[in-house]
């Protein structure tokens, strides 16, 4: 049986960072479920697609082959044969991917490659709703969060670390609107699994979560 550790949380709150480190100190692989969502999200998006237009969104999205593979230990996304991985990071991608996200088609589609991945290696897998509803079984499970005011504080200097224009209210006001629609949503909506370990960044170090969360792993 492989190992699967689960790791939810809100937008900005560190999961990607601390699950890539964890996965590689444990020598499992990192499985990022945002990408996926962010792969058929830019494909709605190149394709003119009306994100509201559930019909529209279930004929595309069986269109929209994703797929991933690894190269030098990090995640690969790949679209209908094109690596998009980085194509993917941006708020406006990060907005269209949270959109589709709320429809069961586009989630079921996605929800095979996820368990199919979980269940072939060891993994650390990081989403919104992968001890919930993926990974039932994981264990650990870690719920990530931190204030929406360190979330977008964060995302803030990620963007201008990058040379991007960003304001920092505009950032706190995209994340309010994200939370408010992952967390509401009717299919597999963001929350804490009842088995699940709450870990709040908001004051932490990377490094200190990363501790906690090994520490959780290994008991
Ligand atoms: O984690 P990331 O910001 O890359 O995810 C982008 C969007 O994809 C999220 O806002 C969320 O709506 C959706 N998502 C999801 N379920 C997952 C992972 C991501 O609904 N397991």
């Amino acid at each position: 049986m492989s190992i699967n550790v689960a790791i939810d949380g809100p937008a900005g709150a560190g999961k990607s960072t601390i699950a890539r480190r964890v996965a590689a100190e444990k020598g499992f692989i990192y499985v990022d479920t945002g990408a996926m969502f962010r792969a058929i999200g830019l494909y709605m998006l190149r394709n003119g697609i009306d994100l509201e237009d559930k019909e529209a969104l279930e004929r595309e999205c069986q269109k929209a082959e994703v797929t991933i593979c690894y190269k030098d230990g990090e995640q690969n996304v790949i679209l209908n044969g094109e690596n998009v991985s980085g194509l993917i990071r941006t708020p406006e991608v990060g907005d269209a991917a949270s959109k589709v996200s709320v429809n069961g088609v586009v989630r079921e589609r996605l929800l095979y490659l996820q368990r199919e991945l979980a269940s072939t290696s060891d993994v650390v897998m990081d989403g919104r709703d992968i001890g919930t509803v993926v990974l039932p079984n994981a264990k650990p499970k870690i719920y990530l969060t931190a204030s929406v005011e360190v979330r977008a504080m964060r995302r803030f200097k990620e963007l201008q670390e990058k040379g991007q224009e960003a304001v920092l209210e505009e950032i706190q006001e995209q994340i309010r609107e994200r939370d408010d629609r992952d967390m509401h949503r009717d299919i597999a909506p963001l929350k804490q699994a009842e088995d699940a370990v709450l870990v709040d960044t908001s004051d932490m170090t990377i490094e200190e979560a990363c501790a906690a969360i090994l520490k959780l792993i290994e008991s």
